[in-house]
């Protein structure tokens, strides 16, 4: 979808900006009785990445294992197996995620982070 020919959204840069304000965490949250992705309280945002990025690991490694199989139901067999997790299992899936994957790192001598922004906030339109 070619979003950067969309006008950008004025609740999109409210957005920007209350991200701009902070008060944010990111832990672990776990509920009395499930798992949550995030919540407010007094102002400040908690956020738990945990089940997005067990969600799209999983998604990744079936079409890796499955180069064969279409984006629907590589889509449905996610949902499929996330159903059947337990958060202690999301939980321990994200620590194995988080001890195997390489966070990659600005190449030496790439452009400077201004550079980068100018390019960003021209090209994607959200920036
Ligand atoms: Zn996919």
């Amino acid at each position: 979808m070619p979003k950067h020919t969309q006008p950008r959204s004025p609740l999109m840069v409210s957005v920007w900006a209350e991200l701009g304000a902070g008060r944010l965490t990111e832990d672990y949250i776990k509920d009395k009785a499930q798992f949550v992705d995030g919540y407010i309280e007094g102002g400040h945002i908690y956020i738990n990445p945990a089940n997005a990025v067990v969600e799209t690991c999983i998604h990744e490694i079936l079409h890796r294992l499955h180069g064969e199989w279409s984006e629907a139901y590589v889509s449905n067999r996610t949902t499929f197996l996330l159903r059947r997790m337990t958060d202690a299992e999301i939980q321990q899936f994200y620590e194995e995620y988080q001890r195997r994957v390489k966070k990659r790192r600005r190449k030496r001598g790439a452009a400077p982070v201004s550079d980068v922004r100018g390019r960003t906030a021209g090209g994607d339109g959200d920036g």
